[in-house]
């Protein structure tokens, strides 16, 4: 054993050699991993060793073949989807979490990791001005925390009759949101037995937020037509251009109809971490249950999402289940949080979040998140005095979609239009020195650039823009010479 632990000792201060040089020189390597489908598959084993192989050998293997098939999320260049941010804090913590190996399903298979999760949820509940008779709980993913939520809707409306008998006799419940928010909901209304049919997207106004009034008019309708609705879903933040619905109307309506309203602020969550956000969740106590992901943009890795409810009850009433073989002196005293979500075990994930949190205290956090808006603020200025981008939607917060529209180019067809700012894209993430990705707004093809990595600077941004321009001007100049030949 000592000298299986000798051998341990030698590997990993070799790894954490490497992990330092990775965060040193991350931006050397291409963001978007440049490989083409299958490169990396081919290149492995097809099957087990039946002898075991040295750690040197896997480890040279790792450099070899599996990072150049990496794309690089913790790059300051990577401004693709949202964030999915490590910092130095969370990954010291990972290196513990994973040594304790714990499985903190109950509150006796390791205490600290049930009682220290109840704190940070804590913390962040009050920091992001959650009402403070809340409970906040990890969840896996913000997919899965709006998946509980659904589930426990549908129990609690029921009486949790669904749970025991199956669907007889609540065959007619509705699911709203409005049409910008993420495929997770589609997906957890499927997966809880609602069916995709009985979602509701409503429409947006001109700031893709979801349309309060069309919201009520759909639920009187729904109403008088023998429906019940069971939940609204809200965005702090779409996934397509964070857009934000309007919670305070929202919540009176859900109010006013008994119906459960769940707030999905999955990437802007972290935002409410500074006061002047703090508005957006206004209506919040009127709210049944909220998530958002501080593996996003709080530093903190994959995974560990914060789930919060008013009514810890109904979730766990939901949820909880005491086969012999689980049973504890302590059930009954203590949180167990196998109770309080779909999978049995449960990482040690608010080790993590507590390095986080107290590494980099509420001020630091709030400067670095103030500062990407600040980044954003910049390259949106930047984008309206020019003459060859425009803004799609205004900035919000840290997500800036705008699209390339050449003044050069006369009677640019949408059509055209979004195949030049595809190509623009394509080519640009092909340099591997940045990496975007689009939506579809309003039929045309946006670029997003969301400016939230744990390590970008505003040089990251000035370069990026003066390339997105570069790579521009090169698509334009070989079209007028493919014109003219
Ligand atoms: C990212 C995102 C999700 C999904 O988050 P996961 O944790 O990956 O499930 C849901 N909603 C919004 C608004 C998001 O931005």
């Amino acid at each position: 054993m000592n000298n299986e632990s000798e051998k341990f000792r030698k590997h990993a201060h070799q790894f954490v050699d490497w992990m330092a040089d990775y965060m040193k020189d991350v931006e050397q390597y291409p963001v978007k991993a440049q490989v083409s489908p299958k490169d990396i598959y081919n290149q492995i084993e097809n099957k087990i060793p039946d002898e075991g192989e040295s750690i040197e050998e896997i480890f040279k293997d790792f450099k070899d073949i599996i990072v150049p098939g990496i794309t690089h999320w913790q790059s300051p260049n990577f401004f693709a989807y949202f964030q999915a941010n490590a910092s130095p804090p969370s990954i010291l913590a990972e290196m513990l979490t994973a040594s304790l190996g714990i499985q903190g399903m109950k509150w006796d298979t390791s205490p600290a990791s049930t009682e220290l999760e109840e704190r940070v949820m804590e913390w962040l509940r009050d920091a992001i001005t959650i009402p403070s008779d809340w409970t906040g709980v990890i969840q896996d993913t913000a997919s899965t925390a709006t998946l509980a939520s659904i589930i426990t809707a549908r129990e609690q409306k029921s009486n949790y009759q669904i749970n025991k008998n199956g669907f007889p006799g609540y065959t007619n419940f509705r699911v709203y949101c409005s049409e910008e928010t993420h495929s997770s909901i589609e997906k957890g209304v499927k997966i809880s037995g609602i069916g995709k049919e009985n979602l509701v997207k409503i429409l947006t106004d001109d700031k893709l937020a979801l349309d309060s009034n069309l919201l009520l008019e759909t639920i009187n309708q729904d109403i008088a037509d023998g429906h019940i609705p069971l939940c609204v879903i809200a965005a702090i933040g779409t996934t397509g251009t964070m857009a934000m619905d309007p919670l305070l109307e929202i919540a009176q309506i859900t109010k006013q109809h008994n119906i459960w309203l769940h707030v999905d602020a999955a990437y802007a969550g972290s935002a409410l971490l500074l006061p002047e956000y703090q508005e957006l969740i206004k209506g919040i106590e009127d709210a049944d249950s909220f998530v958002f992901n501080p593996h996003k943009w709080l530093f903190t890795n994959f995974d560990c999402s914060a789930y919060f409810v008013k009514d810890k009850n109904a979730l766990v009433n939901t949820f909880a289940i005491l086969p012999e073989y689980l049973r504890t002196n302590t059930d009954g005293l203590v949180n167990n949080h196998c109770d309080w979500g779909i999978p049995l075990g449960r990482r040690f994930r608010s080790l993590k979040l507590w390095f986080v949190l107290r590494n980099y205290g509420l001020k630091g956090l709030q400067e670095k998140i103030r500062n990407h808006i600040k980044m954003a603020e910049w390259l949106e200025r930047e984008i309206v005095s020019s003459s060859d981008f425009e803004l799609v939607v205004p900035r919000s917060m840290n997500l800036v979609c705008f699209n390339y529209k050449p003044s050069t180019i006369e009677n640019l067809t949408t059509d055209k239009q979004n195949s030049l700012n595809e190509k623009l894209l394509n080519r640009l993430n092909n340099t591997g020195n940045i990496y975007l990705t689009h939506t579809k707004v309003k039929n045309y093809f946006t670029l997003r650039m969301s400016i939230g990595q744990t390590n970008v600077n505003q040089t990251h941004v000035v370069n990026a823009w003066k390339l997105i321009q570069e790579v521009a001007n090169e698509i334009i100049q070989r079209r007028v010479l493919d014109e003219e030949n």
